[in-house]
């Protein structure tokens, strides 16, 4: 097993995030081919994205850890074990975990608050929009970068999951902060295993030489990777500045 990737947490700030506007509009309820937008809520969304932009605060704590032990439903690795129903057929044998915690800050839920008061719904819902299209593609972000890092290794990256998405449990979350603490970048659990600020995603994924990750194109699909020798579809778009 490679030691070359680094097991101390890591705070990336600064980074060159691209949103993208499907993403944005699938939260205000757009199918991503079926419904093209109009021009009043393209200019709704240009107005948001602008004010997001100037609201938002894009940063991730990351952090790989080698992986102790592996079953059907569960990785070990460290102190902790990630109980996730039926991971050893959707990843494969996997030799390394990441954990992240992505966030954009607090400032774009306040300012979207404060135009639900003022009853200036349209914007107030596309900027809430904006802000949960823009932590998606953070954590598309963070998934690419993982996989840029451990792929010179050898090691192809599988796709994030998250606690509380399809089948693992929310309360994993505590298990999951375990490993990589949101506090660095000022993300906290509640007792309900919710973070705030509210626009944060937490997500692990996993690497190794035999992960399963050919069924996921779309992370190659978006990744800015260039001469990467394990592409396995070119670029179409990127969440990369
Ligand atoms: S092009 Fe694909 S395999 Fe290469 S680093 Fe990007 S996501 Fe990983």
């Amino acid at each position: 097993m490679s030691a070359l990737l680094s097991t101390a947490p890591r705070v990336l700030t600064a980074l060159p995030l691209a949103i993208d506007p499907a993403e944005v509009l699938r939260f205000q309820g757009y199918k991503k081919s079926a419904d093209v937008p109009g021009p009043d809520v393209r200019a709704l969304f240009d107005e948001a994205l602008a004010l997001g932009r100037s609201l938002m605060a894009p940063r991730a704590v990351v952090r790989w850890l080698p992986v102790s032990r592996q079953s059907a439903d569960a990785i070990e690795a460290g102190d902790a074990t990630l109980a996730i129903p039926d991971v050893g057929r959707l990843w494969g044998p996997v030799e390394w975990i990441a954990a992240a915690v992505c966030t954009i800050g607090d400032e774009l839920e306040r300012r979207a608050a404060e135009l639900w008061e003022a009853r200036e719904l349209p914007l107030a819902s596309m900027l809430d929009s904006v802000g949960s299209g823009a932590v998606e593609s953070l954590a598309e972000y963070v998934n690419d970068l993982l996989c840029q890092e451990a792929i010179p290794l050898g090691l192809p990256v599988t796709n994030r999951v998250s606690p509380g998405y399809g089948s693992w449990d929310v309360a994993q979350q505590r298990a999951l902060f375990g490993v990589c603490p949101g506090d660095a970048i000022g993300v906290r659990l509640n007792e309900a295993c919710f973070m705030t600020p509210v626009k944060s995603i937490s997500l692990l994924a996993a690497a190794g030489a035999g992960a399963r990750v050919d069924h996921y194109f779309s992370q190659c699909a978006r990744c800015w990777m260039r001469d990467c020798a394990y592409r396995r579809t070119a670029a179409h778009k990127t969440v990369h500045r």
